[in-house]
């Protein structure tokens, strides 16, 4: 059995450049958007990734692309995103897979009945075209769905993406604007001349820079702390399976209580147990255990923390280093994790509850991803105020992929010093603590 769906590759330039206007540190679906949008305004980008384009959450996620029930902090981001997304691939020539298909998520209790109920009334007063949907209307939604669920929400603007292919094919849009993109190349960290970013340092040397975005996914945290930047943020483990063999199954994205599905576009369908991650606990458990605490007091139910392996080995990476040396990004190329089989066997037999017609699926895939989230579970967009020049577009926590387009938007503009097309006052960095003093090394 195959362990991750299949990820496209770019074409990977070879040459480490001796400066640019901007790098970006990461290429990611947060990344990989925000150096299209560089470029395309006539910036000399560079991007920097220590593994391959798209290879951690970007290509391991359901691939939803969803307004429905987000935060309403995030809810104007998340439905400028959407329009990007509609356009992406006629704009640049490109297959993203993104598809306008609508997403449904459906309520079997009364609990998830006035979850969603509650929802759709922050949806209508954002304008967005969520509406309640009747027992007997879900019939005809959904066809083949079980006569179970009391209600649903259903937001005909929602879609999906393909994971495997978006990430790099918006790379390759931005490579034709002349970014260039560098694969196996860690960004050790960044020099800084009278107190502003001068260069950040890779694996392979310096680039000279008085810009660069921390787009590392689940590893902004380690970067930003050996800058003596506190940035809190927790890992979760998301698992999940494609499966095959299914007929006369909604080809839009559904979700209940406890499973979510989603079909790709080469047949086949994603599978998940919606609601259930696993969080492995890691030495931050501890030292962010009061930044969470209101968190994990709502969502105690969904999450299973658990004493693994990954406790000792976190502990063993150093959270400090010189630039001489090698750093913990050089050390794990791409992360990732096992599988957590027990639930993705349990995501499709609650899923052949719900749709009978699953019952002949069988798995062809397990794979998962480590999920970075923030306290708040809103991302983190915008300058780094204690080293100018230092940006973030990080912390998506857990809906990073529909929203990248947008977030990439976002923080090019503020890096470019254009009126952002979105309010940024969410995403501030400086909202987890103004108090960091950062740890500089200076340009020679
Ligand atoms: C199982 C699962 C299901 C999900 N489902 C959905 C969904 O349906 N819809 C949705 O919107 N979101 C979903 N998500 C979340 C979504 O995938 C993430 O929020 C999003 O992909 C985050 O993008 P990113 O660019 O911030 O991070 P990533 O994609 O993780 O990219 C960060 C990149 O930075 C690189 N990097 C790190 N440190 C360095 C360094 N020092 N130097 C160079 N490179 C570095 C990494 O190698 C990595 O490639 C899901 C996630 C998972 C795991």
């Amino acid at each position: 059995m195959m362990p991750v769906p299949l990820l496209e590759r770019i074409v990977a330039d070879e040459i480490q450049p001796e400066s640019a206007d901007v790098v970006v540190i990461g290429a990611g679906i947060a990344g990989v958007s925000a150096a299209l949008n560089l470029a395309e305004a006539g910036l000399k980008v560079v991007v920097c990734e220590k593994g391959l384009v798209g290879a951690e959450q970007s290509s391991r996620n359901w691939g939803w692309v969803r307004q429905m029930g987000r935060d309403e902090a995030e809810l104007p981001l998340t439905m400028q995103s959407l329009r990007l997304w509609r356009q992406l691939d006629a704009r640049y020539g490109i297959f993203t897979g993104f598809c306008e298909t609508g997403i449904t998520y459906v309520a079997r209790t009364r609990v998830e009945e006035r979850e969603l109920t509650n929802w759709s009334k922050i949806g209508q007063a954002a304008d967005l075209d969520s509406r309640v949907v009747s027992a007997s209307e879900l019939d005809r939604l959904l066809p083949g769905i079980a006569p179970r669920f009391r209600m649903g929400l259903y937001t005909a603007g929602d879609g999906r993406a393909e994971p495997g292919k978006a990430a790099p094919a918006i790379a390759r849009a931005a490579q034709k604007f002349g970014a260039t993109f560098l694969e196996n190349c860690a960004v050790r960290g960044i020099e800084t001349t009278a107190g502003k970013l001068s260069a950040i340092v890779t694996e392979h040397g310096a680039i000279k820079t008085s810009a660069a975005i921390v787009s590392a996914g689940a590893w902004s945290r380690l970067f930003l702390g050996n800058l003596g930047l506190n940035f809190p943020q927790l890992k979760v483990l998301g698992t999940a399976a494609r499966v095959e063999n299914v007929i006369d199954v909604p080809t839009m994205p559904v979700g209940g209580g406890d499973f979510a599905f989603r079909e790709t576009t080469e047949g086949g369908y994603y599978v998940a147990l919606r609601n259930y991650n696993i969080a492995p606990l890691t030495p931050d458990h501890f030292r962010l255990f009061f930044d969470y605490l209101p968190a994990l007091a709502k969502t105690w139910r969904e999450l299973n923390l658990r004493f693994t392996k990954m406790f000792f080995s976190e502990l063993k990476v150093p959270r400090s280093w010189s630039f001489s040396e090698e750093s913990p990004f050089e050390k794990v190329r791409i992360l990732d994790p096992d599988p957590h089989m027990p639930y993705n066997l349990r995501a499709l037999e609650t899923l052949r509850v719900a749709f009978p017609k699953f019952a002949s699926a069988r798995i062809t895939h397990n794979w998962a991803g480590i999920i970075d989230t923030t306290p708040d579970a809103v991302p983190a967009i915008g300058p780094i105020e204690q080293i100018p020049g230092l940006h973030i577009a990080s912390g998506f926590s857990g809906h990073g992929f529909g929203i990248g387009p947008g977030a990439g938007e976002l923080i090019s503009q503020i890096v470019r010093g254009v009126k952002p097309t979105v309010d940024p006052t969410p995403f501030r960095f400086d909202r987890f603590g103004k108090t960091q003093s950062p740890k500089l090394q200076m340009s020679a």
